[in-house]
């Protein structure tokens, strides 16, 4: 069995998800890496304690850019030149959206968001979930080559010593084809803030309590805005919202201007995996909470000293006012 970890440079380094995806690709024996970029000798070089058996890469200003058709070029030279018969991936998103095509080109099989790696004496196994997390499956293929994604925040990201590390260069041919597309930046989604922030120890959730009638003072949404993205700039939390919350823009009612549909978290949402969460205005339903399965350590704030947090849902529930507790937790902040 020969195993590469496949990963674009960022910034001519190495990505966190190939670290992680370095880390779980170990699990099943020696690791080649294969790396496409601009530089990737910087990367290259943070291997140096990795012990990988070979370093592949793919060089050149083409391979810096963001685009499809350059990434799957890069990618499918590497394994082929690797010879490898099983590719890690972490995730990133120019990495899971080249993962299908390179398993179509390669006449491969492909397996995404896997979230555990095994080896026993003749066969691996891919642990992944199936149907928004209800079903758990260690997933066995005979078919080679076999592309695994594995989800971010799952492995411990390698960590070592940067070094010389020698690289073995492999020529991919760019056409004018490949180069049509040209990427002139980053559009973020319409909002004053990046509230979205997978790498964050904390997952801050905002309910639809946040906007409905106070006991004092009547709705206060402008004020809870500013308590929210201050307590968010100071902690570096990343922002989830429940159904009724983001719902509320399309329903013509006001609300936080920055929570959009890719801020909801639940059954119909985004499973986040964040270490600690802090639920604030939030009910604690069974629907929203399914998308807690992989948050660790869990605290809720509600007035409701029966919502659904106090039923098992949450390690520590605060009956009180949010408004209140986040005020002060913006001050000690
Ligand atoms: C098929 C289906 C799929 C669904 N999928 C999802 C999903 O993916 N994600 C999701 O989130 N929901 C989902 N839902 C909806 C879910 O069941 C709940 O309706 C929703 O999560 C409730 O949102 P909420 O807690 O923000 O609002 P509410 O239920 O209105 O709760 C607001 C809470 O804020 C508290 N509150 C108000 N003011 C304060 C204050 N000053 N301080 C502290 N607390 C205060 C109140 O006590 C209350 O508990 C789904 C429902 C269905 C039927």
């Amino acid at each position: 069995m020969k195993i590469l970890v496949l990963s674009h440079t960022e910034e001519n380094k190495l990505p966190d998800a190939a670290r992680e995806a370095l880390t779980a690709a170990k699990q099943l024996g020696p690791v080649s890496f294969g790396l496409w970029g601009a530089n990737t000798q910087d990367a290259a070089n943070a291997l140096a304690d990795a012990d990988a058996e070979k370093v592949y890469v793919v060089t050149g200003e083409e391979f810096d850019a963001p685009r499809y058709s350059t990434d799957i070029a890069a990618a499918e030279a590497l394994v082929k030149a690797s010879g490898a018969d099983v590719i890690v991936a972490g995730h990133t998103p120019r990495t899971a959206r080249i993962q299908g095509g390179l398993a179509a080109r390669l006449d491969g099989v492909v397996d995404t968001h896997v979230s555990g790696l095994n080896a026993d004496a003749d066969a691996i196994s891919a642990t992944r979930w199936f149907y928004r997390q209800r079903i758990k499956a260690d997933v066995k293929r005979a078919n080679r080559p076999w592309i695994i994604g594995v989800d971010a925040g799952v492995f411990e990201p390698f960590s070592g010593s940067d070094g010389q590390v020698e690289v073995q260069q492999v020529s991919v041919e760019v056409t004018d084809q490949m180069t049509r597309t040209k990427v002139k930046g980053i559009a973020k989604p319409e909002s004053d803030e990046q509230t979205i922030q997978p790498d964050a120890e904390l997952l801050l959730v905002a309910g639809a309590g946040w906007t409905k009638q106070q006991a004092e003072g009547g709705i206060k949404v402008d004020q809870a805005a500013d308590l929210i993205l201050d307590v968010l700039r100071k902690s570096g939390a990343s922002l989830g919202g429940t159904k009724s919350m983001v719902d509320m823009e399309s329903e013509g009612q006001k609300t936080l201007h920055f929570m959009t549909h890719m801020n909801q978290i639940g059954q119909t949402g985004s499973t986040p995996r964040h270490k600690k969460g802090l639920a604030t205005c939030c009910h604690g339903e069974e629907p929203h909470v399914v998308g807690w399965r992989f948050i660790n350590e869990r605290r809720a704030i509600n007035l409701d000293a029966n919502c659904g947090w106090a039923h098992g849902k949450a390690d520590v529930l605060y009956i009180a006012d949010a408004f209140k507790v986040m005020d002060e937790l913006r001050k000690l902040l």
